[in-house]
């Protein structure tokens, strides 16, 4: 694995192809969420910060005839497939940082890495693949007329911290296939792997200035990024409040921007699911999965389920369960299946829903409390336990917002219509399930279900081929898939008159 040394000096603002401190001298111990310890301290940016990157990015992409946005395609591609190469052979390496860095199981950080090397390797095919214009039929031999495509110019990446590098690599890889250059703002809490990977971006070969790493605050350094007057596109990944301000932020500058905000996402489940006891079985475990993978702080978690009266006291007696016995611990130990939640302040938040569900009137089947110390030994981070809250109803908070964490609420409903208002009753779109053995029913559903990402008979995968993003306030634009090249591209009509001719308007 390339050398991170820098990491842990506070030198992790990469500028113009240079590893340094913040200009303002500070730093932020990095805290790993099992234990509450700081593992490494990274360079504190400001607004000062910011410009510098932006400079830097900007000089790059003017550049001369050799500079990145004029690279031929077969190059950039294939930077994009070595930068996949480096990845898998720091796959051990990155999936154990992004544990620390992020709370989760090492196993999960690895299978990211898998995930981010894919999209590296999805975009660089991609571009690849293209013929370089679309030629139009004009009407006249005379003319010579086609679309082309360019990058926007710089690109400021803002990412949250529940998938560091998997929401990094969705905005980078497909930036650079189009030849873009960036600024990439991880966040604050969990920005260890994106410096990592600003590092692999170098080893490949990457030319210095194109890709560009402000550590820092998001209402210094990435409002500065979303409103800075030489940031042609803004790529925001977080939560709905955040997204708003950066939305505010970038309009004055008439800026690309799009957003990949959060979701509230049902899992709608029929009583025909469960007919059979492997149907039974898979449908529990799925919600369960949907429910609890990184504790539940996942943009497409299904936080919602929506069962049929007919069969909800057995789904949610064998899901409860279930739930009870899943293993707590630190992401780095060998048996745990849930890591922390991220932070002392998010834990408060998720209690705080909790609390708020249980005097709506919400009835607590399970956890609802951290786990006794000696669950978790030897950690003392910021562990809660899974929670499945039964009767719930749509006028309740934890059933409106995003709680982020591993809180399950349970609704019912006794027809297909009923079923399929609730599922579509979220300020929200991003993503939901349908489970049904009744493969007319289950389409007919999902036909109308108001989610970017409609899953059948499963939950929670995507594939990169495939756009992904969300209906309502769960964003604008869409990430993967062409529309996700698309995003970091103008379009540019080339109108060539072979025999040029006076038109004569003007008659003097
Ligand atoms: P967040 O909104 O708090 O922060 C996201 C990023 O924005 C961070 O880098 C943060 O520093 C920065 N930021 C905060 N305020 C800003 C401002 N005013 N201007 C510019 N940047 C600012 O979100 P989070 O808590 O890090 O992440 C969780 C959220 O992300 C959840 O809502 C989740 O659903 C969402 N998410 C969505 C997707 C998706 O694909 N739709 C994927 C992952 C996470």
């Amino acid at each position: 694995m390339a050398d991170h040394k820098h990491q842990y000096a506070g030198r992790t603002h990469h500028v113009g192809g240079e590893w340094r401190p913040a200009v303002s001298g500070a730093t932020r111990e990095i805290l790993d969420p099992a234990d509450g310890r700081p593992f490494a301290v990274v360079a504190e940016g400001d607004e000062k910060d910011a410009d510098l990157a932006v400079a830097a990015a900007r000089d790059a992409f003017a550049g001369g005839q050799g500079a990145w946005p004029r690279t031929p395609v077969a190059e950039r591609a294939a930077l994009l497939r070595r930068v996949a190469d480096l990845l898998v052979r720091d796959r051990d390496e990155l999936g154990l940082l992004e544990s620390r860095d992020a709370g989760k199981t090492v196993e999960e950080g690895r299978v990211d890495v898998d995930c981010v090397a894919d999209a590296f390797r999805y975009f660089a095919d991609l571009v690849a693949a293209e013929a370089p214009g679309r030629v139009v039929d004009a009407g006249t031999p005379d003319v010579h007329s086609v679309v082309v495509h360019e990058p926007v110019g710089v690109c400021a990446l803002i990412t949250p911290w529940n998938y560091p590098l998997l929401q990094a690599s969705w905005k980078i890889a497909p930036a650079l296939a189009a030849g873009n250059t960036f600024v990439i703002k991880p966040s604050e809490i969990t920005p260890m792997t994106t410096v990592a990977l600003l590092d692999l971006l170098a080893e490949a070969g990457l030319p210095a200035g194109v890709a560009n790493l402000v550590t820092g605050p998001g209402h210094t350094v990435g409002a500065r990024l979303a409103e800075h007057p030489d940031v042609d596109l803004v790529s925001f990944t977080g939560g709905l409040a955040s997204g708003t301000k950066v939305a505010q932020a970038a309009a004055p500058g008439v800026k690309k921007v799009a957003l990949e905000l959060g979701g509230k996402n049902p899992n709608v489940v029929f009583a025909d699911a469960c007919a059979t006891d492997d149907g039974f079985d898979t449908a529990v475990d799925q919600a369960l999965n949907a429910a609890f993978i990184h504790s539940g702080q996942v943009c497409s978690a299904g936080a919602r389920l929506i069962v049929e009266e007919s069969v909800r006291e057995r789904f949610v007696a064998e899901l409860t369960r279930r739930a009870q016995k899943i293993r707590l611990g630190r992401g780095t130990a060998d048996g745990v299946e849930c890591g922390p939640l991220v932070s002392e302040q998010h834990r408060a938040k998720v209690e705080a829903y909790v609390a708020s569900a249980l005097q709506e009137g919400a009835v607590l089947r399970c956890g609802g409390k951290r786990p006794e110390p000696s669950d978790v030994r030897p950690e003392s981070g910021y562990f809660y336990e899974p929670t499945v809250l039964d009767a719930c109803h749509r006028e309740m908070r934890v059933v409106r917002e995003e709680v982020f964490g591993p809180v399950l609420t349970v609704e019912t409903f006794r027809t297909e219509e009923e079923a399929i208002a609730l599922a579509n009753d979220t300020e929200y779109g991003l993503a939901g399930a349908v489970w049904s053995a009744d493969a007319s029913r289950a389409r007919r559903v999902a036909a109308r279900l108001r989610h970017g990402t409609v899953w059948i008979n499963d939950f929670h995968p995507y594939l990169p081929q495939a756009e992904w993003g969300g209906f309502g306030k769960s964003g604008v634009g869409r990430e993967l898939g062409p529309a996700g090249l698309a995003e970091y591209r103008e379009a540019k009509h080339v109108y060539q008159n072979l025999a040029p001719k006076p038109v004569r308007w003007f008659a003097g």
